[in-house]
């Protein structure tokens, strides 16, 4: 009898648990959004289709050797700007920077309010070698066909930029006149990571020079990407990226006396490396479930099924699973930490010379709140054999974190809301570099994202073969630019 009553209040309280997790994840849901849709814009997809078209003709690719740049080709683009945009060149003043960069500057009635900034790049990157038969369309061929534009650039970022050139004017047309001023910032070597000349940076310290303050900056980063998986989510994910991880290099190498291969030590300077190259690996950095991880999580966890939201409102209590799942996968294990990666490797010049010198290079993609030097004590920590020597080759320090309370941020996370109520806005981690990190003195709200909706196999053609973007997505990338500008400059 006892054991019955023992097995009846169990089940009753397991009951009551399912119950109230129940209603936990009943109530686990997007806050409440009654904002109304915007109106219409009016947008000429048309010119901007030929616009675009024609921009990606134009062979606007970076070097790192500036010898070896095309330069004329910027300049034609430069003409194609002014011819395709004549009410842009007659209201915004132009000026240009360093080889080809500029600066648009719409003056605001306003001058005592911060400026807004949106970013482009100009350059693309080129076809890498031995694959240009594999494309379906000539890459610089601005093709239309199935549904998409192709072409280097169409994703990264002539859509963007052409889009944001669009916006203002279209907006002039419709007699807009900003209250804060509004700077267009098109840099012109963004590819070219270890550029000594960033176009972006010279535009940044010449703002500074000038005593500008941003508002905010939008540029590149960020898509609207359709998440469908049946009985969890049915949404489209507008990522924003509110950081940007750092990037360096190390050189790790050991030297030893060399000599000839017939009269070897036990273990070479190479085989030495061997057993560094293991402690390297065997100590990956600590994962953590950062607060922007967890905002990310949150937004995306209320917006799944009931059945889902069962165990995703319990995120705080399950983070350690998280972390672990996460920690797992790599690609999103670069979410949640530093990543190692053993990159290059060089012993002796020859097959029957002992190596004098063997060395690894590891590249690091660092979080956010962490520096090259941790990264270098990092390998000083793990590497058990001291004879090695560290050498930093060159990084970058991870961005600022933007924060996702301001003006800029709420704007873009209301335009996507009532442009459509299944896009959920969160922030993210970029993972690559943009020009935006090089504003991050003369702005705190900078954010990344490109308002152009794609399906995800599409992302893998950036700076690859077949570069494509739906033609489906450009009335709303544009009426995007639109929004946001009149939404930010309007006060
Ligand atoms: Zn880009």
């Amino acid at each position: 009898m006892e054991k019955k009553i023992k097995a009846g209040i169990a089940l009753a309280a397991t009951g009551s648990a399912v119950l109230m997790n129940a209603i936990r994840a009943a109530k686990y849901v997007p806050a409440k959004n009654d904002a109304a849709p915007l109106p219409e814009e009016r947008i000429n997809v048309e010119r901007y289709t030929k616009n675009l078209s024609d921009a990606i003709k134009i062979k606007t690719i970076s070097n790192l050797d500036e010898d070896k740049v095309d330069w004329a080709a910027f300049d034609e683009l430069h003409r194609l700007f002014e011819e395709r945009y004549p009410l842009v060149h007659k209201t915004l003043s132009v000026e240009k920077v360093g080889k080809a960069s500029l600066i648009y500057k719409w003056e605001g009635k306003n001058p005592a309010l911060d400026p807004i900034a949106l970013l482009g790049h100009q350059d693309v990157v080129p076809i890498s070698k031995g694959t240009l038969g594999d494309w379906k369309h000539d890459p610089f061929g601005g093709e239309i066909a199935d549904g998409c534009l192709w072409g280097r650039g169409a994703l990264d970022m002539k859509n963007h930029l052409i889009g944001v050139l669009e916006s203002v004017e279209t907006l002039i047309e419709d007699g807009f006149e900003p209250e804060r001023t509004v700077y267009l910032l098109f840099g012109h070597n963004e590819e070219i990571v270890a550029s000594p000349n960033s176009g972006a940076l010279s535009i940044a310290r010449l703002l500074q020079s000038r005593g500008v303050h941003l508002d905010s900056v939008l540029d590149e980063g960020g898509a609207i990407l359709p998440v469908k998986v049946p009985g969890v989510i049915d949404k489209n994910l507008a990522g924003i990226g509110i950081a940007e991880k750092g990037y360096c290099d190390f050189e790790v190498s050991i030297t030893a006396k060399g000599g000839h291969s017939s009269n070897p030590p036990t273990h070479t300077a190479v085989g030495q490396l061997a057993e560094v190259i293991q402690d390297i690996e065997n100590h990956q950095f600590k994962a953590e479930i950062t607060p922007l991880v967890d905002d990310l999580l949150e937004r995306v966890g209320r917006n799944t099924s009931f059945l889902v939201r069962n165990v995703m409102c319990n995120t705080k209590l399950l983070k350690p699973v998280f972390k672990q799942i996460m920690k797992s996968i790599p690609a999103s294990a670069s979410f949640v930490r530093t990543t190692t990666a053993v990159t290059m490797a060089q012993g002796s010049p020859q097959a029957n010379v002992l190596p004098q010198k063997a060395s690894v290079t590891v590249n690091f993609r660092i979080m956010p709140g962490m520096t090259i030097a941790d990264v270098e004590q990092h390998l000083h920590d793990v590497i058990r054999n001291k004879n090695v020597e560290i050498r930093l080759i060159g990084g970058n320090e991870p961005s600022h974190i933007s924060p996702t309370d301001s003006r800029a941020f709420h704007a873009i996370e209301d335009i996507c809301y009532r442009m459509n109520p299944d896009n959920v806005v969160a922030p993210y981690l970029v993972m690559g570099g943009t020009d935006a990190r090089n504003y991050q003195d003369i702005c705190e709200n900078v954010y990344r994202y490109s308002p152009f909706q794609m399906d995800p196999k599409l992302i893998f053609t950036t700076h690859s073969t077949n570069e494509r973007i739906e033609t489906a997505s450009f009335h709303d990338g544009i009426a995007f630019f639109k929004r946001y500008i009149k939404e930010l400059a309007s006060c």
